[in-house]
């Protein structure tokens, strides 16, 4: 019997109803002799309701109040959640991240988790308590709220097991981790187990499931998380550090709408001016993930990117320094499509099949990247589902 820390996402705690079914299993479980922390999401859509409230009254809202009021969203479902147990007649206790002293960097919206004091925590479980901590949300060097990111919640849940050497279980929507997102493809397979490498790639991809950074910090530690559903007891699926003597080429696809790829005309083919554009886009934080650059042409190029689309406003502030409006243009038509296995470092021709599947099917491929691990095109949207589809089937990851 150990301490077992657990996360349920905002659709697991959308209704009283099931906040009180997720009071009834946490109850059980303790009967069961295990001490249990809990972190929740938001009720449902409360995040979205909340970014919307504050886009009524700014369309960039200032980040610090931004966090504080995200913040709120949390704290409902945690109180409530506790005031569920304690109807029920078990200990309970909520905490904000405030109170756990969950120390962040300072940059709202995207916080980091430097450290936390686990010592409130860990006496209120000697006191036999169920406690409940607000996920998604800390403080910074100034005691001011941030918040960690959207889906930063599982984040919570790992910081607080990898601190008080707990073993970690995200409970969601969905009873596990599959070749691809089960709502894009019907066929695709549930995973028993999935390396850390691979997890981490495909939720930087795209794959919403789990929150990139949880991943990176149970594999610094190596503490496995169990993901499943939340309600009933089907298997779920395990990311940890699996060693398989052989696997499958391709263990997963993820996909992402989220970004947008900008393309600078003419630009003069100087090293240093380019590497200059891209160190003050470096600078403020912007992820540029797919570039692609044309052969100079009387010492001119053509580069082409990707940014996350909400980060469009900030990097144009950047680019229109270096050059004319007229020189740039955007492609918001794009889907990021990528493969992931820990298979491609051990098997060749993974590339050059997926591009013959394409080409074979009309599916235009407009940027790549690769990894050693990982193969990524920029598609059309419209693409999107038939790319899946015929990716699954031709590495054999769907039914
Ligand atoms: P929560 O609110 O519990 O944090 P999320 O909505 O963040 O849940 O993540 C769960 C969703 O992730 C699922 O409903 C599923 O559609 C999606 N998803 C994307 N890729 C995958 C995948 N490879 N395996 C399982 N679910 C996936
Ligand atoms: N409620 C936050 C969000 O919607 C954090 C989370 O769900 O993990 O992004
Ligand atoms: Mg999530």
């Amino acid at each position: 019997m150990g301490i077992v820390v657990q996360k349920y996402g905002g659709s697991s705690v959308s209704t009283i109803e099931k906040i009180q079914e997720i009071a009834e299993r946490l109850i059980k479980r303790k009967e069961n002799g295990d001490s249990m922390v809990v972190v929740v999401s938001a009720m449902g859509d409360t995040t979205d309701d909340l970014i919307n409230l504050a886009h009524e009254i700014s369309s960039s809202p200032d980040k610090r109040e931004l966090d504080a009021l995200l913040s709120t969203g949390e704290i409902i479902s945690s109180s409530l959640l506790a005031m569920a147990i304690k109807e029920k007649g078990y200990e309970s206790v909520s905490y904000t991240g405030y109170q756990l002293k969950i120390q962040t960097t300072d940059n709202h919206g995207k916080a980091l988790i430097k450290d936390l004091d686990e010592n409130r925590l860990k006496e209120s479980l000697k006191e036999g308590k169920i406690v409940i901590v607000a996920g998604f949300q800390g403080i910074d060097s100034e005691g001011d709220i941030t918040t960690l990111g959207r889906g930063g919640s599982d984040t919570t849940a790992v910081a607080l097991a990898c601190k008080i050497g707990a073993s970690c279980e995200i409970y969601t929507d969905v009873d596990g981790i599959y070749s691809a997102d089960p709502r894009k493809l019907k066929g695709a397979l549930k995973l028993d187990s999935i390396h850390y490498e691979e997890m981490l790639e495909l939720a930087s991809l795209g794959a919403q499931v789990m929150h990139s950074r949880s991943i990176e910090l149970a594999s610094k530690y190596d503490i496995p998380i169990y993901v499943g559903l939340s309600t009933g007891d089907i298997r779920g699926t395990l990311i940890m550090n699996n060693m398989y003597m052989e696997s499958k080429p391709i263990t997963g696809i993820a996909t992402s709408n989220e970004d947008i790829a900008i393309t600078l005309k003419d630009i003069n083919s100087n090293v240093n001016i380019i590497s200059n554009l891209f160190n003050s886009i470096a600078e403020e934080k912007i992820n540029i993930d797919m570039i692609s650059q044309t052969s100079p042409v009387d010492d001119k190029v053509n580069i082409s990117f990707t940014i996350p689309k909400d980060e469009l406003e900030e990097c144009m502030e950047i680019i229109k320094v270096y050059v004319n409006d007229t020189q740039i243009t955007f492609d918001e038509d794009i889907t990021k499509f990528s493969v992931v296995g820990i298979g491609m470092k051990t098997t060749s021709g993974v590339a050059a099949r997926i591009f013959k599947l394409f080409s074979d099917n009309d599916i235009e491929v407009k940027m790549v990247t690769t990894s050693e691990i990982r193969i990524t095109c920029a598609i059309k949207r419209s693409d999107e589902l038939k790319a899946i589809k015929l990716v699954a089937k031709e590495f054999d990851i769907s039914k």
